[in-house]
């Protein structure tokens, strides 16, 4: 048994979706021709201004409102200054003392964690979110490095939580909450493979019932959040490693090696950098009038947690479908709608599940261009459920819907599937499948039950799947007495 708990608390950094970057006209696009997205003010030339992207600071607030943070009237940017080949002006813009987002939370749980254990639901604290500049992006090529300044100057948030999390689940809970927020506000796309969300994971252990905090260790650039959940664990063992050896833990930064799994030491806090913060004398204060916030509020999405929790409540559905429904917010709206018009949602959370997501993923197509309409699939389980097919027959039905985009009762129609419930031509079939089938029959008749499934499957193959199930098994017992 483990005789330290966990504290952690992350750092993220978060590229905003604008037209443009931070403080220039540039477009903000990832993919381009290196360098080839830039001008004097993002080439940090001496004598240019900086203008404020008005949306950067929209979606900064956004964010902040999403994360329930407390949003600030008046705040302002500063000056970090520090020297390194991807920072052309030797300082970047960011935010110190007066960020536009504090005091907020985020939460997490209620399902089942990253390692498949039950995560309870809490609130994580975010202590802030300011807005900066991205640098540029250094990529290492052996004996030189290469600066690609469309990077730089790219609106980014830092996200900054509290030392709340105390366990690898939990931070893998509130990475992936956070995403999810921020792709559902419509803030950023948070693709970690284009370098669009970044973290940095602050860990340290303290005995099971102490109150002070142990030294803290910072672990840079984890690049998935299956990394991110490593590294903790990795972290908790060599820290436990360290403090049962009588050793004294000094507060370091450290880095991650995907591939031996393990992390290494960077830099101690003695070499840490001393930024020399100081407001920026280009830009002005920012102010937002409460009246601006509160339009930013009005504009605000439903959260994917509260969609969840509504989902289950409203729709009977499980969370665990709630999750695969709402892990895409394009599928969850297009879910919301289905259901909305159904008698019976949960039905059509199935048929969402088991075959929309499945013909969606074995065809590469996104949900915007998804051929059937919400409100065909709710047609479709009306019809399953007034009996006029049944669900085998269904399966067809929704193939042919995805591929054609015919609404349902005309597929029932055209190709004749409607459901054979009248009983003498159900028996007819019934007949059939005996006269063809004498071997099993007499098995049945000696008292081998299992048979009998046997014997419905023929029916329904006579029947070219169209008969009653329900009567093709009471009139099979029947006529076999
Ligand atoms: P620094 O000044 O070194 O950047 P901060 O106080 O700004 O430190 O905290 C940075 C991050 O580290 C935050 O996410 C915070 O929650 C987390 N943190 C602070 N102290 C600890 C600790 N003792 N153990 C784990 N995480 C911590
Ligand atoms: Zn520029
Ligand atoms: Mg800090």
């Amino acid at each position: 048994m483990m005789k330290y708990e966990a504290v952690i608390g992350l750092e993220v950094h978060v590229q905003v979706r604008t037209r443009s970057k931070m403080f220039c006209s540039c477009p903000n696009r990832f993919g381009a021709e290196p360098n080839t997205l830039v001008c004097p003010v993002c080439l940090g030339y001496p004598g240019t201004l900086p203008v404020p992207n008005h949306e950067a600071i929209v979606k900064a607030v956004r964010a902040g409102l999403l994360t329930h943070c407390k949003i600030a009237e008046v705040s302002k940017f500063d000056r970090k200054s520090y020297f390194y080949p991807d920072l052309a002006k030797n300082y970047q813009i960011s935010q110190y003392d007066m960020p536009f987002c504090t005091g907020g939370y985020l939460e997490i749980g209620g399902g089942k964690g990253f390692s498949g254990q039950d995560l309870a639901e809490r609130q994580v604290g975010i202590t802030r979110i300011h807005l900066e500049e991205d640098p540029a992006k250094l990529t290492h090529f052996g004996k030189f490095t290469g600066a690609d300044f469309n990077r730089s100057g790219v609106p980014l948030l830092e996200i900054v939580s509290e030392p709340d999390m105390r366990s690898a689940d939990e931070a893998y809970a509130y990475l992936t909450g956070l995403k999810e927020i921020m792709r559902y506000g419509g803030i950023g796309d948070c693709d970690m493979e284009k370098g669009q969300m970044r973290c940095d994971v602050n860990i340290s252990l303290r005995p099971f019932g102490q109150k002070e905090f142990g030294t803290k260790i910072e672990i840079k650039n984890l690049n998935s959040f299956r990394a991110a959940h490593r590294a903790v664990e990795y972290e908790m063992a060599r820290q436990a490693e360290e403090l049962d050896a009588g050793h004294t833990l000094r507060q370091e930064t450290r880095g991650w090696n995907d591939d031996h799994g393990e992390t290494y030491l960077m830099r101690t806090k003695e070499e840490a950098h001393d930024y020399r913060y100081f407001p920026d004398p280009d830009l002005m204060e920012v102010r937002l009038s409460k009246e601006e916030i509160e339009s930013i509020r009005a504009s605000l999405p439903e959260l994917p947690e509260a969609m969840r929790r509504r989902m289950v409540a409203d729709y009977g559905i499980s969370r665990y479908d709630a999750e695969v429904l709402t892990a895409d917010q394009d599928v969850a709206s297009w879910f919301d709608r289905a259901a909305a018009g159904s008698d019976a949602p949960k039905q059509v959370a199935n048929w969402t599940i088991s075959e929309l997501l499945r013909l969606l993923g074995e065809t590469k197509t996104a949900i915007a261009d998804c051929p059937v309409k919400p409100e065909q699939l709710a047609s479709l389980v009306a019809l399953i459920a007034k009996g006029v097919i049944n669900n085998r027959i269904g399966k067809d039905v929704f193939a042919e819907m995805f591929r054609t985009g015919t609404a349902p009762d005309e597929i029932v129609k055209s190709k004749g599937l409607a459901q054979v419930n009248d009983d003498g031509a159900v028996a007819a079939f019934v007949d059939q499948a005996i006269a063809a089938n004498p071997a099993q029959v007499e098995q049945f008749k000696a008292g081998n039950a299992k048979v009998l499934q046997f014997l419905v499957g023929q029916v329904m193959k006579v029947s070219r799947g169209k008969a009653n199930p329900q009567s093709v098994v009471a009139l099979l017992k029947e006529k076999l007495q």
